[in-house]
């Protein structure tokens, strides 16, 4: 499959500031939907702003589309300040949540829609329209209606209709929300292959973290209007920047803890139910209080205490079984609860049950901690 004309494949990617939002505020009335945003979109990039609902991030795509007027600050793509560009002057296109097809027109035409002012040939429409169906593998249902067809298949074809006009960049709110969890995955896939194959920049808007994860290659965590950090999937995810962020992304069990000893790159720490000895990035001092996060995968579980590492002691109280994982809660003395993921990587091993005792175990290296 070929790069769309005119636009430059994801291997060539890389330049920042392509998309410049700068101290960017949307206030409705007295209240800030949208507060002081500052992020750099570099060419080519796949990049989620990721959020619960409700913290602004369909307001600031609306801003980068031009359907509402920042507060404050302004947006530049390619070098272009938007100030005062209308929608349909900007080199953005968005798709909604909805994909708002065209009940009464064929595949062909939903897709062919958005070319009525690009004043081209017969030709060369009928030639896009081929292309872009041939992209979202869509060929041989131009004749169909939207409700001929399946939601994966009318996210495909509102896809194509997007990629129709060449935008520099697609703004995709909520893309898959429309379809079943098996398809969302496989079509999560297909979208990310879309993306590199097309090199137009997407800036997706999501509430599901594995869906950012998957698709993006950088994260913006917002919250109340304000973005808390921008990452990679694995920065995001294994530095988080806040016990907020740490929370938003995947399972995790976090506890108070004063350090009680610290030396060059360790420290040893207090928690209600136990002690343990963490690595420290920075310098911590004895008597600090901080946080400390363990996410699920990072621990371990055993019926004997283990000889190395951490140990911290409790009782099995939930058990899920997925089949190939499970995921357990287990009670500390205190009544605090910790979650352990466990791969059940061997048939008809026996692992732990309810309220059996057991040690969870974990590296000093594998702790996160937190200071806000
Ligand atoms: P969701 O995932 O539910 O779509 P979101 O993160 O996209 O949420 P926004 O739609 O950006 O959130 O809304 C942010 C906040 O601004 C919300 O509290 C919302 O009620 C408010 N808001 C959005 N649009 C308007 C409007 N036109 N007038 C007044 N308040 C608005």
């Amino acid at each position: 499959m070929q790069a769309l004309a005119g636009s430059e494949t994801a291997s060539t990617t890389g330049e920042a500031g392509f998309i410049r939002i700068e101290g960017v505020s949307k206030f409705f009335g007295s209240f800030p939907a949208v507060r002081e945003v500052t992020l750099d979109i570099a060419r080519g990039e796949c990049f989620a702003l990721l959020g619960a609902s409700g913290c602004g991030k369909t307001t600031l795509l609306r801003m980068l589309a031009g359907f509402e007027i920042p507060s404050a600050g302004r947006i530049l793509i390619d070098g272009q300040d938007m100030t005062g560009v209308p929608p349909w002057e900007r080199p953005v296109h968005m798709m909604f949540q909805s994909y708002a097809l065209f009940p009464h027109m064929s595949v062909a035409k939903n897709v062919g829609y958005g070319l009525k002012h690009e004043h081209m040939s017969k030709a060369a429409h009928a030639a896009r329209v081929a292309e872009m169906l041939d992209l979202v593998q869509m060929t041989g249902f131009e004749d169909r209606r939207p409700h001929q067809l399946s939601g994966g298949q009318r996210q495909r074809v509102a896809l194509a209709r997007a990629l129709a006009r060449q935008p520099k960049v697609l703004l995709l709110d909520e893309p898959l929300a429309a379809l079943d969890k098996k398809l969302r995955e496989a079509t999560q896939f297909e979208l990310m292959a879309i993306q590199a194959r097309t090199g137009v920049n997407f800036i997706v808007v999501t509430h599901d973290q594995d869906e950012a994860m998957t698709l993006a290659d950088r994260i913006a965590v917002m919250d109340k209007g304000r973005v808390l950090q921008v990452g990679r999937a694995s920065e995001v995810y294994e530095n988080p920047s806040s016990r907020l962020v740490a929370g938003f992304l995947g399972t995790i069990s976090q506890f108070e803890a004063r350090v009680i000893a610290a030396s060059e790159g360790t420290a040893t720490l207090a928690v209600p139910d136990f002690t343990v000895d963490v690595q420290v990035a920075g310098d911590s001092v004895p008597g600090e209080t901080l946080t400390l996060a363990l996410r699920p995968e990072k621990l371990f579980l055993t019926r004997d205490r283990p000889t190395s590492g951490n140990a911290v002691q409790g009782v099995v109280r939930d058990l899920a079984y997925f089949g190939k994982d499970s995921l357990y809660r287990i009670t500390l003395p205190s009544g605090a609860l910790i979650a352990v993921h466990a791969v059940n990587a061997r048939r008809g091993a026996t692992a732990p049950d309810w309220d059996d005792a057991v040690w969870i175990g974990f590296d000093p290296g594998s702790a996160i901690l937190l200071r806000d």
